[in-house]
C-alpha cells in the first residue's frame, strides 16, 4: 500500500510527488513512456540535450517557483528569440520595433502605430470577434498574411475565422526594438537538461516506466488510498460523455553531421502555408557559451496534426464546446471519485506553462497533504 499513487510522471507528477515525499509520504509513480518527465523530457545526444518534445523554454513571474527551480538545477541565460521564415525573408519575432521596420521601413513607434491603426481601420475592424480580427487589429493587414495565417491555419488546421481571438493574445506585440518572446521577469533552460530535474523531484519515490494505467487498473486501484491523475481526465472515465479534443505534433528529429550551426537560431517559425512543418528548433542554440563539437548538429521538424484516440495529446482545443464536456467530466469527478485528483495539463484540460504546473503542483500538496 501506498499513500499516493502518482498517474504520469511528467512534471505536475513529479512535483507533487516530491512534496509528498518531503513529508514522508510512500508514493509511487506510473508511467506509460519508457522515460520519466512527460514532454518536457531531454536526452542528451552527443553533448546536446535535446527537447523531444518540442522547445520548452522556461520563464515566469513567480519568484517562488524560480527559486524552486534554481534549487534543482542551474539555469543558463538562454532568452528565446525566434524569428520567422516567410517564404524567405526573415521577421524578427514577436511583433516588434524590428519587425515593423522590415516589413514597412518605419523607424519610429509613432510611424508603426500609425501603420497599424490605419490598416485596422481599412479593414473596418471596430470590435474583433475571431483570431483574424484580433490578429489585424492588434498588427496590420501585411503581418497578419505574412506572419499570422499560414502559421496559425498550419498549427490548429482551422481558419483563423473559426478561431478564437485569445489565442493571438499570448503573444506580446511591442513598440520597442525588444525581441524576447516573453514578457516574464525570470528565464532560462536547465544547463544540464530537464531530465534531471524529474530525477531529483522523483528520488525516494517509487517509479515504473511502461506501464499503462488502464492496462493495469485493476491491480492498480487498490495500492493506494489517493490517486493523483495527470493523464486525460476523459480516458478515466473511458470517454462516457464524450471525447475531448486536440492537437497532436510530429516530431521529426535528425542529426546532421558534418554541420556546426544549421540554421543560426535555436527556433525559425516556418509562417507560410506551403511549408508542411510548423517550425524547426536547432537544438545547440538553447545553450549558450557551451562548448560543443563543431561537426554536429540536431534540429527537429514539428508538424502539426488532428489527433484521434490512440495518439498523443498536446494541445488541447479549449472552445466553447470542449471546455462544456471538459466541466461536465469535472463534475463526474468531484461526486464519483473524491479520492482521485485531475491534474496537469492532461488531467485540467488546460494548456498550462512549466511555471503554472509547479505553482499548481505545489498548491494541491500545500492543500491535501496532512
Ligand atoms: P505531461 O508532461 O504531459 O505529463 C503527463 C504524463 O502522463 C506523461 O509522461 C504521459 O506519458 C503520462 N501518461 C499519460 N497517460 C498515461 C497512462 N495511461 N498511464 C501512465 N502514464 C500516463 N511550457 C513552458 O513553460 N515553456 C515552453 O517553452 C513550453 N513549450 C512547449 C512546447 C510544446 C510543443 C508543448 C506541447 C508544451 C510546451 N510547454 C511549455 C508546456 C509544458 O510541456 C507543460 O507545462 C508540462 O509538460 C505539463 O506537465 P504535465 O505533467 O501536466 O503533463
Ligand atoms: N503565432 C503566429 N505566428 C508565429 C508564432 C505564433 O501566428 O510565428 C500565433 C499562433 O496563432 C499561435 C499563437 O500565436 O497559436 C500563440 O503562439 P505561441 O508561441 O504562444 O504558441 P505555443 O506554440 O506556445 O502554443
Amino acid at each position: 500500500m501506498y499513500d499516493y499513487l502518482i498517474v504520469g510522471s511528467g512534471l505536475f507528477g513529479a512535483v507533487f510527488a516530491h512534496e509528498a515525499v518531503w513529508h514522508s509520504k510512500s508514493v509511487l509513480v506510473v508511467e506509460k513512456r519508457a522515460h520519466i518527465g512527460g514532454n518536457i523530457y531531454t536526452e542528451n545526444i552527443h553533448g546536446i540535450h535535446v527537447h523531444s518534445y518540442g522547445a520548452h523554454i522556461f520563464h515566469t513571474n513567480n519568484k517562488r517557483v524560480w527559486d524552486f527551480v534554481n534549487n534543482l538545477a542551474d539555469f543558463n541565460r538562454f532568452t528565446n528569440s525566434p524569428i520567422a521564415n516567410y517564404k524567405g525573408e526573415i521577421y524578427s519575432l514577436p511583433f516588434n520595433m524590428y519587425t515593423f521596420n522590415k516589413i514597412w521601413g518605419v523607424i519610429t513607434p509613432e510611424e508603426a502605430r500609425e501603420k497599424i491603426n490605419s490598416q485596422r481601420e481599412a479593414a473596418g475592424i471596430t470590435e474583433p470577434h475571431n483570431l483574424e480580427e484580433q490578429a489585424i487589429s492588434l498588427v496590420g493587414t501585411d503581418i497578419y498574411e505574412k506572419l499570422i495565417k499560414g502559421y496559425t491555419q498550419k498549427q490548429w488546421g482551422r481558419s483563423c475565422r473559426e478561431l478564437p481571438a485569445f489565442i493571438i493574445k499570448r503573444l506580446p506585440v511591442r513598440l520597442k526594438y525588444d525581441n524576447n518572446y516573453f514578457d516574464a521577469l525570470y528565464q532560462g533552460i536547465p544547463v544540464n537538461g530537464y531530465t534531471s530535474i524529474i530525477e531529483k523531484l522523483l528520488e525516494g519515490c517509487e517509479v515504473r516506466l511502461s506501464c499503462d494505467y488502464f492496462d493495469h487498473r485493476a491491480e492498480l486501484e487498490g495500492l493506494a488510498d489517493r490517486v493523483i491523475f495527470t493523464a486525460p481526465i476523459d480516458q478515466y472515465f473511458d470517454y462516457e460523455l464524450g471525447t475531448l479534443e486536440y492537437r497532436t505534433l510530429r516530431f521529426e528529429q535528425e542529426i546532421l553531421n558534418g554541420t556546426s550551426n544549421f540554421q543560426g537560431n535555436a527556433v525559425v517559425n516556418y509562417t507560410d502555408e506551403d511549408t508542411p512543418y510548423m517550425r524547426i528548433i536547432e537544438h545547440k542554440h538553447f545553450y549558450p557559451g557551451l562548448e560543443l563539437d563543431e561537426d554536429l548538429t540536431v534540429i527537429t521538424r514539428e508538424f502539426s496534426s488532428e489527433w484521434h484516440k490512440g495518439m498523443e495529446a498536446y494541445y488541447p482545443v479549449n472552445d466553447a464546446k470542449n471546455s462544456r464536456l471538459y466541466e461536465a467530466y469535472r463534475e463526474l469527478a468531484a461526486s464519483r471519485c473524491p479520492n482521485v485528483i485531475f491534474g496537469g495539463r492532461l488531467g485540467e484540460y488546460k494548456y498550462y506553462d512549466m511555471d503554472v504546473v509547479i505553482a499548481k503542483a505545489m498548491e494541491l500538496a500545500e492543500k491535501i497533504i496532512a
